[in-house]
Parts: structure tokens; C-alpha cells; sequence
């Protein structure tokens, strides 16, 4: 079958296999040239396709235990994250770090290693997992954890499924009192003031920043900063705490078809962005969001990919290291608003410090940013990857569609040795994605 990862490009004509047991997993480990694991396919490009054998994890997706004092859930790699948020919040847990859709595996939050917008106070995913179960070239599993078999751990964290497959893990949930979010929007009128609100919110548990890409001048960087805290029961109206975990329900949006090339242009963007920014203005100031909308509000609206058009969108998200990072910013936003190729979705992240064997987060800024595919935006994206690499920065791998090998390598120099440690573990000839042949890893 035909198969792409959320931004619908590249599309790779794959053979996808479905185990329901560990036996049919290992049988086709040892029947296939490679293989590559699968969860909910939201990696924006091909890291989990493999041509000859892309394995759908989510039939292994039972809940095995939970332990109430200290919230260690003990799941299959194939368990969807709303899956976990439905069984545990109505009894007061809620995942420790997610990122802005829950509809992901667990397998592919810990391959690659994701961060949500608590980065900065309590990491990466790694932060909640106390152990994994990998699968090995020779269908052997073992049971990994930072103090045993710690290579494999180290490297399967961020390892984007090339290190094996992963089985089982053993993660915390945090402990909450209610479904709701204190949020706090700051409208900020440039990037200096943006990063200033968010350098001032190391006290909030979450915060990020929508930015007004198209803005230039003196509104270079305009944004809302968006921050949030976990309310307490006491911060619920009356009528809200009898109930702390319910949410309003909504109505669910669909995009019914692709949208055509021509509705997405700097002429609809600019005029999105500058009613979106003025609504924040409006909204400015503290308000109670339910959990759902404040982490998820992409997945109200079904298919909201099919905006970008019937050939996709590739996503572009970097770090920057925190020295560099507003001259990174400024260069990064100065090219995308001259070339008027803005996006919808423009979220910069302050990331708290991390650095792992090839998880993504180091401290510094994150942005991301959406474009259709198109040439314009391809040159676009190169300059951008130039500018990125010119301050120190580098990329995620869950989002990338189109990098090559060359500024992989320019950007990243843990690569080395993680291509090393794949030869030598005889992971590079069991665990193949269509990325990694890309990336040469
Ligand atoms: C709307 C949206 C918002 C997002 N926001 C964020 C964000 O805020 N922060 C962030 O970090 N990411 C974010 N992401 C990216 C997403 O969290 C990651 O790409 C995640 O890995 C997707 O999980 P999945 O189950 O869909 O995995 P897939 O996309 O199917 O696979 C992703 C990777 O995980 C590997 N993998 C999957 N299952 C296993 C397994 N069992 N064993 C070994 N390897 C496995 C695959 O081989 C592949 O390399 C976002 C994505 C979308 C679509």
C-alpha cells in the first residue's frame, strides 16, 4: 500500500504487517530483509515506513498494570495516548510530557523522545520512563532502563525505531487534581518582548508561543505567549469542582477535502495571522482551558493536514542553542516573512537543558513551522536549514521529510557515533526506515 507519515510526502509504497504476539513479530524479523516499527503515523515524514516490512504496532496495545501510589503505568508500545488519557485523568493522572496530539503511541513518544511544552521544567519523554522492553535483530528482548543494558536505552530514546522494537515500557503519570488548565495569554509585539515573557515564566509548568510569521518591521516576531498550570481543585467554580474531571464536549470539525494549491497565499495567511493575534489581544490574561483544547486543539479539526493541498506540507522544526537563539530567531523569521511563505502554525518553545545520545531537545529555542510543498518553499526550507546550521542549531527528526544526509550531518554532531553503534549492535541491517536510507544512518 501506499503510505506517507502525517504531512502526506513522501508517499512510499510499502508492505505493512499487523502481529497481534511477540511470535509474529519475531517471525518477521527473521523472514524480512529489515523492518521498521509503526505507531499512529503522526511523524510528519517516512521514519516509519520501511518498503519490505513496515510493522503496525497498535494491536499490542494492552494495559498491563498501574501502581496508584507511585502512577507507573506498565503499557504496550501500542497504546495510544488518548487511550491513556481516558483510563487514568477521571482517576487523577495525567501523562507527565506530551506532545500537541494524543493521537501518538507510546512506542513512537519514547523512538522519538518527544517534548511538549514543559520541556524547560521537566524534560523530555525520557524523564517518565523507567524502563523499556526492546525487541533485537535476533527477536531477543531486553529490558532496558538507565542503569541496565543502558546503551540501548540510551540510544533507543530519540533512536526514531532504528535501535529495535519496542515492546513494553514502565512510565509515571503525573498526579492532578483536575482536567483543567489555568492558562495565561501575554500578546507579545515582537520576539525580543515574546522571549522575554517566556525567559520571566520559569514558574509556570507550561509555556509556548504562537508567532505571527508573516509580521516584519518593528512587528518582527509578534506573537501570543501562551502559559499554563495544572488547576487545583479550589481554582474551579463551584459548579466545575463537583465534577473536576469532566470537560465540555465538542463538536468535531473535519476538513472534508484538499484544499487547492491557491487558498493557502500570503494574502489569507497574513489576514489569518492578524485576526488571531488580535483575538489574543482580546483574550489577554488568565482564563480556565479544559485539558483537551489546551493541549490538543489541532485535533479538534480531523484531517486539518488537507489544508496544505493534495501534495502535503513539510514540517521544519529546529533548535537553537540558547547563545545564539535570538539572533537564530530573527534570522529564521526575517527569510520566511520576506519570502512571504508564512504558516498557519509557528510555535516557539524554550527548551530546558538536555543532552542525550539523539533525542532532539538541547537548551535553547525550538520553532516549528508549517509550508505546503511546493519549489518556492523547497529553497525556502534550504535557507532556513543553512541558517539554522550557521547558529549551532539542529533538527527534529520526527518532523523531517526532506533533509539530506549532508545537513543532517552539519547539524548534528552526535550522528557519528550513532551510525557507529548501529553497525557495531547489528541494528543498521535489522531496522531500516525510509528516512534512515535518506539519512544515510
Ligand atoms: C499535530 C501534531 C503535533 C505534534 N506535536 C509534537 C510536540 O509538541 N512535540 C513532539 O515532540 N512531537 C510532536 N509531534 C510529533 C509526534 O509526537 C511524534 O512524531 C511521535 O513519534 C508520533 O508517534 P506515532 O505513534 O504516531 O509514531 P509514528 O509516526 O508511527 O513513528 C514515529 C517514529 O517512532 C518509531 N516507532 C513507533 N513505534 C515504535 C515502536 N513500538 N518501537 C520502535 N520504534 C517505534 C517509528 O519507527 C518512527 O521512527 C506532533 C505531531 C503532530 C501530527
Amino acid at each position: 500500500m501506499k503510505l506517507s507519515g502525517w504531512g502526506r510526502s513522501p508517499l512510499v509504497n510499502a508492505q505493512v504487517y499487523v502481529p497481534r504476539d511477540l511470535e509474529a513479530l519475531q517471525k518477521l524479523l527473521a523472514s524480512k530483509p529489515s523492518v521498521i516499527a509503526r505507531g499512529c503515523g503522526r511523524a510528519y515524514g517516512d521514519s516509519a515506513i520501511n518498503s519490505s516490512a513496515t510493522i503496525d504496532m497498535r494491536r499490542l496495545n494492552r494495559m498491563l498494570a498501574f501502581d496508584p501510589k507511585t502512577g507507573q503505568l506498565i503499557a504496550e508500545a501500542g497504546v495510544v495516548l488518548c487511550d491513556i488519557i481516558a483510563a487514568f485523568l477521571p482517576r487523577g493522572w495525567f501523562p507527565m510530557v506530551t506532545p500537541g496530539t494524543k493521537f501518538v503511541t507510546l512506542g513512537g513518544m519514547i523512538a522519538a523522545d518527544v517534548h511538549g511544552k514543559n520541556h524547560r521544567k521537566h524534560g523530555s519523554f525520557r524523564g517518565c520512563v523507567d524502563w523499556i522492553d526492546v525487541m533485537g535483530p535476533d527477536g531477543s528482548i531486553q529490558r532496558c532502563s538507565s542503569k541496565s543494558h543502558v546503551e540501548l536505552f540510551e540510544h533507543t530514546l530519540g533512536g526514531m525505531g532504528l535501535t529495535g522494537i519496542i515492546l513494553r515500557a514502565a512510565v509515571r503519570l503525573r498526579a492532578v487534581e483536575t482536567g483543567w488548565i489555568r492558562q495565561t495569554t501575554i500578546p507579545a509585539p515582537n520576539l525580543k518582548s515574546a522571549m522575554t515573557a517566556l525567559e520571566r515564566a520559569q514558574d509556570s509548568t507550561y509555556s509556548v508561543a504562537w508567532i505571527d510569521c508573516l509580521a516584519t518591521g518593528e512587528n518582527l516576531g509578534r506573537s501570543l505567549v501562551f502559559l499554563g498550570d495544572h488547576a487545583n481543585a479550589s481554582d474551579l467554580p463551584t459548579y466545575r469542582s463537583l465534577h473536576p474531571f469532566a470537560t465540555p464536549a465538542k463538536r468535531k470539525l473535519s476538513v472534508p477535502f484538499n484544499f487547492p494549491c491557491f487558498a493557502l497565499n500570503r494574502f489569507s495567511l497574513r489576514a489569518f495571522n492578524a485576526l488571531y493575534y488580535r483575538i489574543g489581544v482580546w483574550n489577554r490574561g488568565q482564563q480556565l482551558v479544559d485539558w483537551d483544547s489546551y493541549f490538543y486543539p489541532l485535533d479538534a479539526v480531523a484531517d486539518w493536514h488537507r489544508i496544505y493541498g493534495r501534495k502535503g506540507f513539510a514540517q521544519f522544526q529546529c533548535a537553537i542553542p540558547i547563545k545564539r537563539s535570538e539572533e537564530g530567531l530573527s534570522a529564521l523569521l526575517q527569510t520566511v516573512a520576506k519570502a512571504g511563505a508564512g504558516s498557519f502554525l509557528a510555535v516557539l518553545k524554550r527548551f530546558g537543558p538536555q543532552e542525550s545520545r539523539f533525542s532532539f531537545p538541547m537548551e535553547g529555542y525550538s520553532l516549528a513551522l508549517d509550508f505546503p510543498i511546493t519549489t518556492k518553499t523547497s529553497h525556502l526550507l534550504a535557507n532556513l536549514d543553512r541558517i539554522t546550521i550557521e547558529h549551532g542549531g539542529r533538527f527534529y527528526l520526527a518532523k523531517d521529510s526532506r533533509m539530506s544526509a549532508e545537513t543532517l550531518r552539519a547539524s548534528d554532531g552526535r550522528v557519528a557515533s550513532f551510525v557507529r553503534m548501529r553497525a557495531k549492535s547489528g541494528w543498521k541491517s535489522s531496522f531500516q526506515s525510509a528516512q534512515a536510507e535518506r539519512l544515510v544512518l
